[in-house]
This record gives C-alpha cells, sequence and structure tokens, in this order.
C-alpha cells in the first residue's frame, strides 16, 4: 500500500499507480529498500511504505522530492543531498543519484542511495521522476567515502569538481581548489609507526573539516594528499585567508599518545574555471605549484601561474619532437677549440650538440640535454653524437689536421649503461680513432651519486686510454674524496668562476685549484674565456690551456674544418 499526499491532504492510493505489485512491499520492507515517484505536473509525491517505516514516519508530509530530501535526509547532509537533486534539474548529470545519510525511525544512522530518472506517466502523460531508494552497506559506501578519515575521496571528488567547473562557467564565478601535502609524513609513520601516522591524519582531518566549516569541503585524494574545495569566491584574498588559516591553525602540534608532533603543510591552489576547465588538469597544475612550495622549503602555500604550466608544456613539446630529432636529421654538432693560450696553437675540440628542430627552431642543449636525460632518449642521442664526431675526427686524422684532444660530454644516463665503454671501443675500431685521443666530460654532480660504481667504469675507460676530464668544476658540492678515489685527468674549470678572476677570491680559488692540480698531474682547461684581461691572468696563474669566445665560438663542421686547414 502507498501513501499517496496532495498539499495537506491524504489520499490513499495502491500500489498499482506505480505499477508496482503488493507482493514486493515486504522484499523491499525486509531488505531496507523502497520505491518513490514525484509527478512534477501535478507536484504530488508517491512514496513506499518501506521508506516511510524506515526513516520518515507515517506521519511525513511533502509533495515534492525536494521536501521528500529534508524529511529524509540526517540534518547535517540535507545541503549535499538537495545539490545532487539541483545538479540532475539543470541537467548537469544524466541520471539522478545521491548519497546520503538519514536518521531511521529507531535513531540509528543509515546511508542510502537514492537512483531515478524521468518518466513519462502512463495514463495522463504526466512529467514524473522516479526511481529507488536503497540502503547501502559500507562496503558501497567506500566506493565515495574515504576508510580512514570518512572524507570524500578521489573519485567523488572528480565527479564533483566536474560538476562545479560546469556550475562555474554557467555562473560565470570562480572557484578554488587548494591541493595539500603533508610535509615530512613518512618520517612520521617511519619514526612513530603507522598507527600514529593514521592518527595524524584522522586528526588533520578534524582540525580542517572544523576550520573550513561551510566554506568549502575536504576531500582525500590519497597518501597525505587531501584537497579544499571552494566552490565559489569573489576575491583571491578569501582563498589566501583560507591557507594562511590553515597554516596558523597547524602551528600547533597535535598530541598524540603523550607525544607532540609537529605538522606542517605545503599548499598549491588552482583557480577554476580560470586555469583550466578540466579536473585531471587542474591537479596536475596543483601539483606543480605544491612542488614551488617544496621547494622553497615547504610549510608554503603557491599559487598556480600560466608560467608554471607552460614550462611544463614546452618540455612535453621538446620530448615529443626530440624522438624525431634524428630520423629527420635536424641535430648537428659543432666544435669549440681549445687553445694552448702560450703557443696559440690549439690543443683540442669539445664537441657541442646543436639542435635546430623543425617546428621549435634551434633549442639550446641546456634545455634539451636534460629533458632528454628524463626521458631516457639521452642514451640514442649520446650514441648518435660519438658516431658522428668520431666519424669527423677520423676524416681529421686522414687529412692531417693537427689536435691532441677530442672532448665530448657524457650524460650520467649514458655514462650508467654496462654497454658504454664497449659502444664506445667499437666506434672508435669503425672509424680508425686512437682511444687515447678522447676525452669524456662528466659533471661533479654526476660523480657524488655512486663513486663505487663509478670508479670502476672510469677506470674501465682509464685502461683502454680513453682520459676523464671533469667539467663545470667548482660549482658542484665539490667533495674532494672523489679526487683521490677515481682516475681524472683534466678539470674543466667553470665559467661562473672565470667570469670574475678579477674579484681576489675566485683568483684564490683558481689558484688553489692550480696547485691541488699540480701532485695529482691533473691538466686544467679554463672555459667561458671571452677577454684579453682574462687570458692575461689565467697565464699569469699557470692556466694556459684556454676555451671560450676569445679565442672561438663553437664551429660547424665546415668552419672548424677551414680553421684547421687555416693552422695547419
Ligand atoms: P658545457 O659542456 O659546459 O659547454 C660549454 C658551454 O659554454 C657551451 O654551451 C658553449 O657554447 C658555451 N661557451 C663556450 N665558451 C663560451 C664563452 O666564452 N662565453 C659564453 N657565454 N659561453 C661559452 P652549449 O653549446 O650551449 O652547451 C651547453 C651544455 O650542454 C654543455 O655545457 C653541456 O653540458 C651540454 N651539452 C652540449 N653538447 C652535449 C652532448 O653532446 N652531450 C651531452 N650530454 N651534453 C651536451
Ligand atoms: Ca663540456
Ligand atoms: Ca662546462
Amino acid at each position: 500500500m502507498f501513501i499517496k499526499r496532495k498539499g495537506d491532504g491524504v489520499n490513499v492510493g495502491t500500489e498499482n499507480d506505480l505499477g508496482g505489485n503488493s507482493t514486493y512491499e515486504h522484499v523491499f520492507r525486509e531488505n531496507n529498500t523502497g520505491i518513490w515517484e514525484w509527478n512534477i505536473s501535478k507536484n504530488e509525491m508517491f512514496v513506499s511504505d518501506s521508506i516511510k517505516d524506515l526513516a520518515i514516519g507515517k506521519s511525513g508530509n511533502f509533495c515534492s522530492m525536494t521536501e521528500f530530501i529534508s524529511q529524509l535526509s540526517y540534518e547535517e547532509d540535507i545541503v549535499l543531498a538537495q545539490k545532487d537533486l539541483t545538479d540532475f534539474l539543470n541537467g548537469y548529470v544524466p541520471f539522478y543519484q545521491s548519497t546520503f545519510r538519514i536518521k531511521t525511525e529507531s535513531d540509528e544512522i543509515k546511508w542510502v542511495l537514492l537512483k531515478g530518472n524521468f518518466a513519462t506517466n502512463r495514463e495522463d502523460g504526466s512529467r514524473c521522476l522516479s526511481g529507488i531508494l536503497l540502503e547501502v552497506l559500507e562496503i558501497k559506501l567506500l566506493e565515495r567515502y574515504d576508510g580512514l578519515t570518512l572524507l570524500p575521496n578521489r573519485k567523488y571528488f572528480f565527479k564533483k569538481i566536474n560538476n562545479l567547473i560546469r556550475e562555474n562557467i554557467r555562473k560565470d564565478k570562480k572557484g578554488a581548489l587548494i591541493y595539500i601535502d603533508l610535509d615530512n609524513f613518512n618520517s612520521i609513520n617511519a619514526n612513530w609507526g603507522n598507527f600514529v601516522g593514521d592518527v595524524v591524519l584522522r586528526l588533520f582531518t578534524q582540525t580542517l573539516t572544523e576550520l573550513l566549516g561551510d566554506e568549502a569541503e575536504l576531500a582525500r585524494l590519497g597518501g597525505d594528499e587531501f584537497i579544499v574545495i571552494v566552490p565559489e569566491f569573489s576575491d583571491i584574498k578569501e582563498i589566501e585567508d583560507i591557507c594562511k588559516k590553515i597554516h596558523i591553525k597547524l602551528h600547533n602540534p597535535f598530541d598524540i599518545l603523550d607525544a607532540q608532533i609537529d605538522i606542517s603543510v605545503s599548499m598549491g591552489v588552482v583557480v577554476f574555471p580560470d586555469d583550466s576547465f578540466d579536473a585531471d588538469e587542474l591537479i596536475k597544475f596543483c601539483d606543480f605549484a605544491i612542488y614551488k612550495s617544496k621547494h622553497k622549503g615547504k610549510n608554503m602555500c603557491t599559487f598556480f601561474n600560466k608560467q608554471m604550466s607552460d614550462s611544463y608544456y614546452r618540455e612535453n613539446l621538446i620530448k615529443l619532437e626530440l624522438k624525431n630529432s634524428i630520423i629527420n636529421n635536424e641535430l648537428d654538432i659543432f666544435y669549440q677549440p681549445q687553445y694552448d693560450a702560450l703557443s696559440n696553437k690549439i690543443e683540442g675540440v669539445e664537441s657541442l650538440l646543436r639542435w635546430n628542430s623543425s617546428k621549435l627552431g634551434s633549442v639550446s642543449p641546456v634545455e634539451f640535454i636534460p629533458i632528454a636525460e628524463k626521458s631516457g632518449f639521452i642514451v640514442q642521442i649520446g650514441h648518435w653524437v660519438l658516431k658522428r664526431v668520431l666519424k669527423n675526427a677520423g676524416l681529421w686524422i686522414e687529412r692531417g689536421y693537427n689536435f691532441n684532444k677530442l672532448c665530448i660530454n657524457v650524460s650520467p644516463v649514458q655514462l650508467r649503461r654496462k654497454e658504454f665503454t664497449e659502444d664506445l671501443l667499437g666506434i672508435c675500431k669503425e672509424y680508425h680513432i686512437p682511444p687515447s685521443i678522447i676525452e669524456i666530460e662528466i659533471t661533479e654532480s654526476t660523480l657524488l651519486e655512486n663513486t663505487n660504481d663509478k670508479a670502476s667504469k672510469l677506470n674501465e675507460l682509464k685502461k683502454n686510454g680513453i682520459s676523464i676530464a671533469i667539467d663545470d668544476f667548482g660549482t658542484g658540492y665539490s667533495s674532494l674524496q672523489y679526487l683521490i678515489e677515481l682516475p681524472i685527468n683534466t678539470l674543466k674549470i667553470d665559467k661562473s668562476i672565470i667570469d670574475n678572476i678579477c674579484c681576489y677570491k675566485n683568483k684564490a680559488v683558481v689558484e688553489s685549484i692550480v696547485s691541488l692540480s699540480k701532485p695529482l698531474k691533473y691538466k686544467i682547461i679554463t672555459e667561458g674565456v671571452e677577454s684579453k684581461e682574462q687570458v692575461e691572468m689565467l697565464t699569469d696563474l699557470g692556466c694556459n690551456v684556454i676555451q671560450g669566445y676569445y679565442f672561438s665560438k663553437p664551429l660547424s663542421e665546415s668552419m672548424i674544418e677551414r680553421l684547421f686547414q687555416k693552422v695547419n
């Protein structure tokens, strides 16, 4: 039997009004299930007895879905439950679905799922919204809520944010996402155990939920990552204030089991739909902003700006275009001579990679090499460089040009591979190059990674007659230990030290590198030398091998040939 109410009056209808069958009623009741129908045209609401018995009571009085939800839903969930309905009625979602809590007649809190869609009444053609109500057991809930904090989970967050983006575009409003990452959460877990870690997450949730009140909603995206959804704001200062309040609130440590645990957070903020219309992209942008916060020393809040995504898109484009650079013949090598300043003779040449992309134009190796290293493509590029440089060098030797060293930059990613030495020696053989003219240049930071591994790799190269130069010497966190442990031949003093060689401090640094090199029998090359004064000061200090614009810029293959021909 269904109770049908119209305005204040109560009409008793039969199950047939809903096309139902009375035998279903006990099935409904036993399973905490029911059916409902809102006749929108007539403003009438039909609800199966089982629903009334479950939560509303026989005296419930409603003639629309909105009124039904108000009486059915647990107080704290009414706003969300009504929003699910208006989202559907406004056409933001294809069917009506809402999960919220109810307080049963016996004062228990239960979760229910309402599902439905528009229908047409078979008898009079009036417009209806009809559907079912189901009790949702905990397992179902976990689909939307995080089991530890009971906050909305990632899946629910995405659903919600997608709706909000659409709504804000329509209303021409702005909303914000504040992505929060707990600083050093891993060390809390490691030092205090996972139990305390869990308590921290719960307390954090409680603290923030209280702080945010109705202004915003908190969701947990996983691990120690949370997100605050601010559906609407009119002045960005409101968002800054929320971030400030969060930082201030977390100033006091959490008291857990007699211990005091300090919590700090890094935050990244995006504004929607201004920064993006796409939920995934918004999260990615939050990531960029958080990365900045962490980079600047944690416990900070950074607002996303377009520059952050520009550099991301440029990096992706470079990664994509670089893949075709070899096949499309876009790579080239320039050579910069290294002069002996006393004799004015070419001592060696350094090969420098050039990329003239058909899409991006000329891209500096300073920009594309780190990207190639990250994507692993540097291995193919590095191989291409070795082949091209050694092939050219073979021709120079054949033509009798005079040079002692051929210096090649090698990336740590390349060097790490066990085939590296074998590859290099193979190419030497192919082009009849004595390995002894080859000097590979590696940066200081490369050496610090894992000295044991490096020592055996470099010794293997040395055994085959190849020399090793430390590039950009003086810029890394110099550890003198590696000078003792590794078979190094040359130190290339970095341009940043040479730039201010007139300054007494820089001069003292060069002097001490020179005196350190003498007993260790290191050769010194100074790079980035641009003026006559610098050359004079450096030769006075005993640094004779000089590379830089003062003598020559990097030259194309044909230009270096011409130079060789001229000096020969
Ligand atoms: P690097 O090995 O330190 O190379 C020296 C850089 O300084 C070169 O920049 C060179 O053109 C520039 N340079 C030389 N003399 C002067 C000078 O007097 N003044 C100024 N302002 N600059 C000078 P480039 O060619 O843009 O190369 C940049 C970096 O890219 C190189 O730094 C090296 O780390 C990397 N790189 C270049 N080619 C390769 C390569 O084939 N493989 C790898 N792994 N890295 C490479
Ligand atoms: Ca170099
Ligand atoms: Ca360098």
